[in-house]
C-alpha cells in the first residue's frame, strides 16, 4: 500500500484522557481511534494487525477441532434469566427497547450455545463437539483505563465444548491448553500458565494464561526455573519462597496481563437449560461443557507493551500490519524514485506486505513514522544507495542496519516469512 494513499496519518499526541501506553501508541499511530473510556474503532493498520491475531488463532483452533460459528450478541434477557445471569453478572450491558422488551449485550455466550447445541447434540454419537467464534464482547467494566487491555468494547475469542464424560473433557482441556500456548508463543509473547485455583473442592479446574507487563492488572509469582505460576489472588505462594514444583528456583513476582483463561463449567449450563442427550443405553445425560476465552484485543495491547521502545511500537513479524516499510528518500522525481517503484511492484509480486513511503516528506519525518508504525524491516531507497548498488535494511528490534543488494534483500525477506 502507497502510505500517500493510507486513510490515517499519524499523530504527535494521544488524547490527554487516555494513560495507558498501548493505547497511546497504537493511537498515534493510526491504528486505533477512541470514541470514548474503554471503547475503541479499528483502523486499516490496526485491523490488519488483529485479523492476523485471529488467523492465528482461527488456525489453531481449526486444527484441534473447533468449528467456528458467529453468534448473536443482541440477547434475549430470557436466556440470562434463566441461569441467574442476568442478576448475577454485574458487567452485563442491559438494554431496554421502545417496547419495553429486555436485552443483554454478549459479555459471553454461554447463554446462547448451550440452547443451540441442545438442538443438535442429542445423542452421545454427537458428543464431543467444539465450536467457536472471534467477535465483539461488551462488558459495563468499572475501570477502563488500560485501553485496548480492557474494554467495555472489545475482541474474544470464545470456544465451547461439550463431552460426554470427565475424562473425555480432561483430554480436550490439556489439547486445548496446548493450543493456547502455540497461539501466544506464535503471536510473539512467553505466555505463562497458572496453576489451577481448585481452592474448595467444588470449584472446577481453570488455567490462567499470563504474560508479564507492568501494564497488567493481575500480581502472579511464578518460577523462573520452572513452569510453576500462580495468580497471587488464589494462591498463597509467596514470592521468595522455594518454588513448590521444582523445588530448586526461588519463586519471583510480577505484574501481568491475563491473555487468556480456560474452565471446565461442569453441567451448570446444560443443567440450567435441561440439555440432556441419550448415551450408548438410550439413557438422558447431562453433557459437561467447557469454555476457553481469549481476549484478541487485549492481546494485541499486551504486543504492544512488551515489545514498544521510546520510539514506538514493535511489531513481532507475525503479526506486523505490513512486513516491509519501504521509504523513497529522494527530494526530486529521479531515479531513486523510479527504482522504489519498481521494488514495490516486485515486493507485491512476491506477495510481500510492502508499505510503500513515497510521501513528499522529509527523511526525519518518515523515520519518525516508521519507527513509531514499528513494522520489522525498513528499507530505504535514495540515490546514496543507488549509487553504491544497495538498500539500506534496518532492523526495527535490533536497530541493525545492512547494505544489501535487491536479490540479497529479497532472499532475507522470503527467509523471514517463510518461518
Ligand atoms: P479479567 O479478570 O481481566 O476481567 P476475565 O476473567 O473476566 O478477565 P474472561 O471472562 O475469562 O475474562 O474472558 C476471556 C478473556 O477475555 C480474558 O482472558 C481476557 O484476555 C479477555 N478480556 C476479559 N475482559 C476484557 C476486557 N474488558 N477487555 C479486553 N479483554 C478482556
Ligand atoms: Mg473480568
Amino acid at each position: 500500500m502507497r502510505q500517500s494513499h493510507l486513510f490515517t496519518k499519524t499523530r504527535k499526541e494521544a488524547p490527554t484522557d487516555e494513560v495507558a501506553k498501548n493505547a497511546q501508541l497504537l493511537i498515534r499511530g493510526g491504528f486505533i481511534h477512541k470514541e470514548m473510556a474503554g471503547v475503541y474503532s479499528y483502523l486499516p493498520l490496526g485491523l490488519r494487525t488483529l485479523n492476523k491475531i485471529e488467523t492465528i488463532i482461527r488456525e489453531e483452533m481449526d486444527a484441534i477441532g473447533g468449528q467456528e460459528i458467529k453468534m448473536a450478541t443482541l440477547h434475549p434477557s430470557e436466556k440470562w434469566k434463566q441461569t441467574g445471569g442476568w442478576d448475577n453478572v454485574d458487567v452485563l450491558f442491559k438494554l431496554k427497547s421502545r417496547t419495553e422488551k429486555e436485552y443483554a449485550l454478549g459479555q459471553s455466550e454461554e447463554e446462547i450455545v448451550t440452547p443451540i447445541a441442545q438442538e443438535y447434540a442429542t445423542s452421545y454419537k454427537d458428543l464431543p463437539v467444539s465450536v467457536y467464534q472471534i467477535g465483539q464482547k461488551y462488558r459495563d467494566e468499572l475501570r477502563a483505563k488500560s485501553g485496548i487491555m480492557r474494554g467495555r468494547e472489545f475482541g474474544m475469542k470464545d470456544m465451547y465444548s461439550f463431552h460426554e464424560s470427565q475424562e473425555d473433557f480432561d483430554r480436550f482441556f490439556s489439547i486445548t491448553k496446548e493450543a493456547y500456548l502455540r497461539i501466544f508463543r506464535r503471536a510473539g509473547l512467553d505466555a505463562k500458565v497458572t496453576e489451577a485455583s481448585g481452592g474448595s473442592f467444588s470449584e472446577k479446574l481453570s488455567y490462567e494464561f499470563m504474560v508479564i507487563t507492568d501494564a497488567g492488572e493481575d500480581d502472579i509469582v511464578y518460577c523462573p526455573s520452572c513452569i510453576h505460576c500462580a495468580n497471587t489472588e488464589v494462591a498463597k505462594a509467596e514470592a521468595g519462597g522455594e518454588c513448590p514444583k521444582c523445588k530448586k528456583g526461588t519463586l519471583a513476582k510480577a505484574r501481568a496481563a491475563e491473555v487468556g483463561n480456560v474452565f471446565d463449567l461442569g453441567v451448570k449450563y446444560p443443567k440450567a437449560f435441561s440439555f440432556t442427550y441419550k448415551d450408548k443405553d438410550g439413557k438422558e445425560q447431562t453433557p459437561i461443557v467447557g469454555c476457553y476465552g481469549i481476549g484478541t484485543t487485549r492481546l494485541m495491547g499486551t504486543i504492544v507493551e512488551v515489545f514498544a521502545d521510546e520510539k514506538g511500537i514493535v511489531w513481532p513479524e507475525s503479526v506486523a500490519p505490513f512486513n516491509i516499510h519501504l521509504i523513497l528518500i529522494s527530494s526530486v522525481e529521479g531515479t531513486a524514485k523510479a527504482a522504489a517503484d519498481a521494488l514495490y511492484e516486485k515486493f507485491r509480486m512476491a506477495g510481500v506486505e510492502v508499505l510503500y513511503d513515497e510521501r513528499d516528506l522529509r527523511a526525519g519525518e518518515k523515520f519518525a513514522d516508521a519507527d513509531l508504525i514499528g513494522i520489522p524491516l525498513r528499507v530505504i531507497v535514495s540515490e546514496k544507495t543507488l549509487k553504491e548498488g544497495k538498500l539500506e535494511v534496518k532492523n526495527r528490534k535490533t536497530g541493525e542496519v545492512q547494505m544489501l543488494t535487491e536479490t540479497e534483500l529479497l532472499k532475507t525477506v522470503s527467509a523471514t516469512l517463510s518461518v
